[in-house]
């Protein structure tokens, strides 16, 4: 398929996990993809072929099998790669990517593992694994490593891999992830290379359904727990107890999965349960652009200066302690974002908020009401607060109040821009 932008179809490509080969020098694809390196684990072979067929050079991907591609290319033409990795040259294998059907126990072992045998060391294998056996690791009866080849213990469908660095009575360790990630408020281009990087590699996705359509790039051939489940706690629970059976485990929410999302409700069920199957799971959690940060983008700067945020949801608080703190806010006169504003069953809150608002606040004030951002059919109004009704808002809206600073200019399309200024004077 022909392009024209270069630099973005090649970085666009790497980041979704295509393999790319160029035939161009080498220095035009790392100066390409240098500012979207980032994880070694998952990034796909990348390599360059002079243009007149003289050599072949695997750049990236030497875990993601890279170094036999490069081999196969080089062989079609002729000539020899210009393999450098160390432990594929001397191994012939490269330990921290087995081929399909293996899986890593303790990947996180296997780099070390490898410089120890590039050091010295030498192997014994326990159990069967022709990659391994054909390879020329420095095997040995009473190796000072082993690696023990099990069938992988909860699932039964990858064979096991488990890298002792000295040799141990043959036990099986499992360690699961937990990997909390937020989305960014819909589309991809607000997703983290992190994130993009974690939902690449997991085995397992758990999340409200909404969430999982958002992601349904990711999820072919992977096993998706949806839940329309409103109990999040129940989604946090889940989500650990398949951790604990070794998987690698996605939990999505949108925008952060700190803010008004899945990351507490982790950490509340953990806490709360102290379940000890729990302890070994690596859990992570990832930041994501929130809803409020991607409404002040669309029109400006309105949080320029102090601003909080409050749910306006009084399903697991009352709302009388909603009321008091944005009295408090408003008092304060801070810039207030407001998630979950209305939904079909709590239509009063919004109208109730405004009059609130309205002691503290001139009629005159911006609000800022964002829907549906960075998913189809986005829209992003600015109206005065005296016109704010609970119509102007659902589910999928966000809200930023101004503070009493927080002003409006004129642009030349009709619409405004809004800042809140980083100074106050009175
Ligand atoms: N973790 C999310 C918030 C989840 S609470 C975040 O950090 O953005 C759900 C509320 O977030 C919604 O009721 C709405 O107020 C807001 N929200 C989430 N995604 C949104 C989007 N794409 N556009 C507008 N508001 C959104």
């Amino acid at each position: 398929m022909p392009f024209d932008k270069f630099g973005d179809t090649v970085r666009a490509l790497f980041v979704q996990g295509t393999p790319i080969i160029g035939i161009c020098a080498a220095g035009i694809l790392i100066r390409t993809l240098a500012p979207v390196l980032s994880d070694k684990r998952a990034e796909p072979p990348v390599i360059a072929v002079a243009e007149d067929g003289s050599a072949v050079v695997p750049l990236l991907g030497g875990l993601t099998g890279a170094n036999d591609l490069a081999t196969a290319i080089a062989r079609a033409l002729d000539i020899t790669a210009a393999v450098t990795a160390t432990g594929q040259l001397r191994f012939n294998v490269v330990l921290e990517a087995p081929p399909s059907g293996y899986r890593l126990a303790n990947p996180d072992h296997a780099k070390s593992f490898t410089s120890d045998l590039l050091a010295g060391a030498t192997v014994k294998l326990v159990g069967e694994a022709p990659w391994l056996s054909q390879s020329n690791l420095p095997f040995s009866v009473d190796g000072t490593h082993t690696i023990e080849v099990t069938d992988h213990p909860a699932t039964g469908s990858a064979t096991h891999l488990v890298y002792h660095p000295v040799a141990l009575p043959v036990v099986t360790v499992t360690q699961g992830k937990l990997a909390i990630v937020g989305t960014g408020p819909g589309a991809a281009r607000w997703m983290s290379p992190e994130v993009n990087t974690i939902l690449r590699s997991a085995t397992d996705f758990v999340g409200y359904k909404t969430y999982l359509d958002l992601v349904k790039d990711f999820t072919h051939g992977k096993q998706c727990h949806e839940s329309d489940n409103r109990v999040e706690i129940d989604r946090a629970r889940q989500a650990l107890d398949l951790a604990a059976e070794g998987r690698s485990v996605v939990l999505v929410s949108s925008g952060d999965p700190g803010i008004y999302a899945m990351a507490t409700a982790v950490f509340e069920v953990i806490d709360r349960e102290a379940n000890p199957e729990w302890q070994a799971i690596e859990i992570q959690v990832t930041p994501g652009i929130s809803a409020m940060q991607a409404a002040a983008a669309a029109v400006g700067a309105p949080l320029g200066h102090d601003f909080c945020a409050i749910s306006l949801s009084d399903i697991l608080k009352p709302w009388s302690m909603i009321e008091q703190r944005i009295v408090a806010a408003a008092q304060a006169d801070f810039v207030i974002a407001f998630y979950n504003p209305v939904s079909t069953q709590r239509t009063w809150q919004l109208d109730a908020a405004k009059t609130v608002l309205q002691q503290w606040r001139s009629p005159s004030t911006p609000v800022v009401l964002a829907r549906n951002l960075g998913r189809p059919g986005q829209t992003v109004q600015v109206i005065p607060l005296g016109q704010l009704t609970a119509a102007h808002a659902d589910m999928r809206t966000v809200l930023l109040i101004g503070s009493s600073k927080t002003r409006t200019i004129q642009r030349p399309d009709g619409s405004v821009w809004v800042y809140t200024p980083r100074t106050y004077q009175p």
